[in-house]
């Protein structure tokens, strides 16, 4: 990780002042002041601020049932950002594993380990969300067709995966996807002509939403080794 990351997760520094710390030749790493911000650190290297050795905290991996309009973003903006709703230190290390709208709801992933985010969000990692959907109009069986099959939505130019509907009643489905397209729930029905009046998030991967509305909590142990 970059050094400026390391001093962040091991001290109660915020961003600026850790910049100024490193700049001002207080941080070395393995016996030799380092004066930039970037350079590549490991854990087992010898860092030190103001000659005592710095240790990083543990990566935290939460899990919040997002309410409908907040914003995943670490700042408050049109919405309050859902990070209002964790009562945790050191928020801004934090941020979100794959965004939801401001008016959708459910299962956010939370963390401060870039790697282990990387993985769930790459696209190659076929990681399965799934959406509960709430439709202006009654599903046919040919926009399900479609749906499943693939299909291209609009200005892109490769269909989405196939996906996966279970129809609950005319106007709700549970639908899973592997992807994490620009509005991608709201595209696909649009590309069948119909509207997702709401969206909700029940699960990613292996991990199912059994909070209430608002509330977050820690993943456990195989919750977090289940994305790796
Ligand atoms: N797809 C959408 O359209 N919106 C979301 O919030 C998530 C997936």
């Amino acid at each position: 990780m970059r050094l400026d990351k390391f001093v962040l997760r091991s001290t109660q520094l915020n961003k600026q002042q850790v910049v100024k710390v490193i700049e001002s030749g207080l941080v070395s790493v393995n016996q030799q002041i380092i004066t930039d911000c970037a350079i590549q650190v490991h854990e087992n290297n010898h860092i030190t601020y103001n000659s005592n050795r710095l240790t990083p905290r543990p990566f935290r991996y939460l899990l919040l049932h997002k309410s409908p309009d907040t914003l995943c973003s670490n700042v408050d903006g049109e919405y309050p950002s859902v990070f209002n709703d964790i009562d945790i230190e050191n928020k801004d290390e934090l941020h979100i594993v794959g965004r939801l709208d401001a008016d959708t709801s459910g299962l956010i992933l939370i963390t401060d380990d870039g790697r282990w985010s990387f993985n769930i969000t790459r696209p190659d990692m076929d990681c399965p969300k799934v959406y509960r959907v709430t439709l202006a109009k009654p599903i046919t069986e040919d926009a399900i067709t479609k749906l499943e099959q693939g299909l291209l939505l609009q200005g892109e130019s490769t269909s989405t995966r196939p996906a996966k509907i279970i129809k609950i009643d005319d106007l709700h489905v549970l639908l899973t996807i592997t992807e994490g397209r620009y509005h991608q729930v709201k595209r696909m029905f649009f590309a069948v002509g119909n509207r997702v009046n709401q969206l909700h998030r029940e699960k990613i991967g292996a991990v199912s939403l059994d909070l209430d509305s608002k509330q977050w909590r820690h993943l456990t142990a195989s919750e977090i080794s289940s994305f790796g």
